[in-house]
């Protein structure tokens, strides 16, 4: 299941839209090794590829991080923005699914008497996008959030009229939904960067456990959860109730080992955590296959094998560390005893921004964390005291 392509997944029927973009701007795929076969052929650099995956629900691949996107007749809601510079890109796909799906959805006048070439041509016109009315961040990673301030303001230009699209008033545009860390954390300036723009930030942020639209969008409901200290401390899965699918954020990658940014506090714990809770979540259709479709962060479609799969491996890796550290070994020793080595072919990298070596540093910090200060984890406590180097 896991090693099967894009194209076959859950069996839906694929239309692919490519949106052309110029070329120069940035891409995200990770350079291959050499052992590892492509899981997934990823649109080429500079495009954004979109993917149907139930209903009315789509996902926007190579604007940075995945996108998530529900339209149909209360508008557009998008899960995760790309980045800054591919919102152009994004708007354009948003808007052409829009539109396909009104093509397909839309009642239209049928038609009676005697027929005019007016009201022949008036049933072939299809009524403008509807406007986007929320964007969700699922964390404040510039591969996600960093299309906020065009998508959101996007919103003046749908629902804008006569209304200037340059007036930034937080009652206009569309809203934006995160977790509180990931407001407070792109309101507040970081490492000598200035802080983002006003448009750019969540306009609605929660702290609680889960955030609930408080109406059904588009004929279902979308819940989000925050996953806490997982990816970083802001991290929200978002599910779509009625087509069942889940976007996952950066709490999976499907070629890569997941990002645990440590300064932002996330934990492998953390991690495992969440992925735990998106298998409670979801439901295969038989035998592990299909149902719940999820969309990770970065790489393809999922279905709960892959999701369960990803969690055995990172939980072996976990625990093959966690032993080490109770042993009192170093984080070079750790690193010397290869403890994701089985696993590296399918998700290491030597190069790029996030190494196998970062990997194991982020999963040994956190452990050791854990040992040191006990009361702040939440989670397990090893009970033999480690050995003191
Ligand atoms: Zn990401």
């Amino acid at each position: 299941m896991r090693r099967r392509p894009l194209v076959t997944i859950g069996g839906v029927a694929i239309a692919t839209l490519i949106v052309s973009l110029p070329l120069g701007a940035q891409h995200d795929v990770q350079p291959s090794k050499f052992t590892r076969a492509p899981m997934v052929q990823s649109p080429p650099s500079g495009e954004v590829e979109v993917l149907p995956i139930r209903g009315n629900v789509f996902a926007i691949f190579g604007a940075g991080g995945n996108i998530v996107v529900s339209v149909g007749s209360d508008g557009a809601l998008i899960v995760d923005a790309g980045r800054a510079e591919m919102a152009d890109k994004v708007l354009a796909a948003v808007r052409q699914v829009q539109r396909e799906w009104a093509v397909r959805n839309e009642p239209r006048p049928s038609g009676f008497g005697a027929e005019t070439r007016s009201s022949v041509a008036d049933r072939h016109i299809t009524a403008p996008p509807k406007p986007i009315r929320y964007v969700i961040n699922t964390s404040a990673d510039p591969d996600h959030a960093g299309g906020n301030e065009k998508l959101r303001n996007a919103g003046h230009t749908f629902t804008g009229g006569n209304v200037a699209g340059n007036i930034a008033d937080a009652t206009e545009g569309a809203a934006i939904l995160a977790h509180e860390n990931v407001l407070s954390r792109m309101a507040r300036e970081t490492e000598g960067k200035a802080a983002v723009p006003a448009d750019a930030l969540p306009t609605d942020a929660y702290f609680v456990d889960f955030y609930k639209l408080s109406h059904y969008f588009n004929g279902e409901g979308i819940q989000l959860f925050h996953t806490p200290k997982a990816h970083t401390d802001g991290d929200s899965i978002v599910h779509f109730r009625g087509t069942d699918v889940i976007a996952l954020g950066d709490l999976m990658s499907t070629g890569s080992y997941p990002v645990i940014d440590v300064a932002k506090g996330g934990t492998i714990n953390g991690v495992l955590d969440g992925l735990n809770r998106v298998l409670d979540m979801s439901i295969a259709e038989f035998r592990l296959e299909g149902g719940t479709l999820m969309v990770p962060g970065h790489g393809r479609l999922v279905d709960s094998a892959d999701v369960a799969y990803y969690r055995d491996m990172l939980t072996i890796i976990r625990d093959r560390v966690e032993d080490l550290v109770k042993k009192g070994r170093t984080l070079e020793q750790v690193k010397a005893a290869n403890p994701s080595g089985d696993y590296d072919t399918e998700y290491g990298s030597t190069t790029g921004p996030w190494t196998t070596a970062n990997f194991i540093e982020a999963v040994y910090k956190t452990l050791s964390s854990v040992r040191l200060k006990p009361d702040t984890t939440g989670g397990k406590v090893p009970t033999a005291p480690a050995r003191r180097k």
